[in-house]
């Protein structure tokens, strides 16, 4: 079954929501490329190998029939350590170290000054790679695919069946596994930090845990004086029961509006709503519906049409190689959370689309005017699932998981404890304990796909969401207006030429300094916040 709509509704948006090609009048591709093409033909190749392991992920995510998930595992294992094996070949190390130091993992420079600002960007982040991958063995990354593969697997049913118990073993599997790997990869202060690079380079627990604690002190009393307001919000609205076939057409219409090319891209149904690419001519993301809850797949939507259009927004002519690729989690969340957020959970956003909306769902939103439906699609409450969470709650379900993974990999707290940790610290963060551990411990995925240091790069994502927002309200003229006219592009092609299109030319702080002129910082986002929360509950 092909699960896409086809809508209509793409004949209201305006007209030139249709075609975008990424910005192609930059840097000496091409001299860059021949002069390093022993290289990059490897990595190209390395690259296909990845992207075809991608493609078996995405479809045992969306279509795969149950009973394939063994061979599967077995598949995208086989896959992966070949692509490991080809990275730390012999060859690709007697390349890099002819042009690498190894002690500074920067290019040496050449006799005759070969290396332009591309080809230095290029060969760092290449040695970064290879030599992560060279200090892990081969049947080590086997070894751990096929686990992940598997433990993801009985994670899902266990879910399904809310069977902690049932998914206790793999985990168990999984949390040996990563440990082991922090060992290869090496650390100075703690195990944590080698994993966390990985997804977030140069973030260290030292550095982020000041950030948790300046967005601790003024998220609780934030979070306090809302829950104290007179001012009560009515989003039972959200819940009225909305046709799933008229709300995914809704949310591909977003999707074309906000410049997600799907000559380039896909939409499907998924237990988890993800994005994934093979190459920016193939991104493909996707949502999940629920009748009773509209914002389930609108907000889906637009979160993964956010990190689709970075994916379909990277330089083609680099791919294969790091100028090719996204540069951390961190900043990937920051394009997934800034769409879904600072556009659309926005009024000017609303002014254009609530009347789209309202004319698809006209029985259901007949008598509910535009302010009504803005403080629904924002209240705030506590809850029990973090993708679901408001803007002001999110960050405490991360700071959970990022206390609780870090006890795990550094071996204060076992996988048997976690159900009872779970439920202590929800109370303390948010003052709800889930009854059932589907909705608290076993909620998230990334435990079981081995993704431990994940989690706080979404906390990064919202803090550089918000900061990429505000320069881009600097810089672009009455950015809200052209929201308002439903016109998204102006803002997409910011994004494209500010962050997308450079793949890891810069390292992530770096990025943020280039476009916002500071690294990462909680400032903004908590004013961004207080001023918004402050506005709707009278605080
Ligand atoms: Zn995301």
């Amino acid at each position: 079954m092909r699960l896409e709509t086809r809508g209509n509704g793409a004949a209201l948006l305006p007209s030139d929501a249709v075609c975008y090609t990424p910005e192609t009048e930059r840097t000496p591709v091409v001299h860059t490329l021949t002069t390093l093409a022993p290289l990059t033909t490897r990595l190209l190749e390395i690259q296909r190998i990845n992207g075809a392991a991608s493609l078996l992920s995405w479809d045992q995510e969306t279509y795969m029939p149950a009973g394939g998930g063994e061979a599967r595992a077995e598949q995208i294992a086989v896959l992966q350590g070949l692509a490991h094996q080809k990275l730390v070949s012999a060859e690709v190390e007697s390349l890099l170290t002819k042009w690498v130091n190894p002690a500074t993992g920067q290019a040496l420079d050449q006799p005759d000054g070969a290396w332009d600002e591309p080809a230095r960007s290029l060969l760092r982040e290449a040695w970064r790679d290879f030599s992560r991958a060279k200090k892990l063995p081969s049947d080590f990354v086997i070894r751990l695919s096929r686990e992940c593969s598997l433990a993801q697997q009985v994670w899902a049913e266990a879910k399904e069946q809310n069977k902690f118990g049932m998914f206790l073993p793999h985990l168990r599997t999984v949390l040996a596994l990563k440990r082991e790997e922090a060992q290869y990869l090496g650390y100075k202060d703690s195990p944590y930090d080698a994993l966390l690079d990985v997804y977030e380079p140069g973030s260290t627990i030292a550095t982020l845990r000041p950030l948790f604690a300046q967005l601790k002190a003024r998220l609780v009393p934030l979070l306090k004086k809302v829950t104290q307001s007179s001012v009560k919000i009515d989003d039972s609205l959200l819940r009225y029961p909305y046709d799933t076939a008229r709300q995914l057409e809704f949310g591909r219409l977003v999707l074309i509006a906000m410049g997600y090319d799907f000559e380039r891209g896909r939409l499907d149904l998924s237990a988890h709503p993800f994005t994934t690419s093979f190459h920016p001519t193939d991104v493909r993301v996707t949502t999940r519906i629920y009748e009773h809850e509209l914002q389930s797949c609108l907000f889906s939507c637009i979160h993964e049409g956010g990190h689709g259009l970075y994916d379909q927004g990277l330089d083609p002519r680099y791919f294969g190689t790091p100028l090719g690729e996204s540069v951390s989690l961190g900043i990937h969340e920051s394009q997934s959370r800034l769409w879904e957020n600072c556009v659309g959970r926005s009024r000017a956003f609303w002014r254009f689309f609530y009347p789209i909306l309202q004319q698809i769902f006209h029985h259901q939103l007949r008598g509910v005017d535009n302010e009504q439906f803005y403080a629904a699609i924002n209240c705030v409450r506590p809850s029990l699932i973090r993708v679901e969470a408001d803007e002001l709650t999110y960050n405490l379900h991360i700071m959970l998981r990022f206390e609780i993974e870090q006890d795990l990999i550094e071996g204060r707290t076992t996988p048997d404890d976690l159900p009872g940790i779970w439920n202590q610290k929800m109370r303390e963060y948010l003052g709800i304990v889930p009854e059932r551990d589907a909705e608290g411990v076993l909620q998230d995925v990334h435990w079981s796909l081995g993704s431990f240091g994940y989690f706080p790069t979404y906390t990064l994502g919202n803090l550089y969401s918000v900061q990429f927002y505000e320069q881009a309200k600097i810089e672009i003229p009455h950015l809200e207006d052209e929201i308002a006219a439903g016109q998204l592009m102006v803002l997409r092609r910011w994004l494209g030429q500010k962050i997308h299109c450079w793949g890891r030319m810069f390292t992530p702080d770096h990025l943020a300094q280039r476009v916002t002129g500071s690294s990462v910082k909680p400032e903004p986002f908590l004013a961004y916040l207080e001023k918004k929360y402050g506005e709707l509950y009278k605080l």
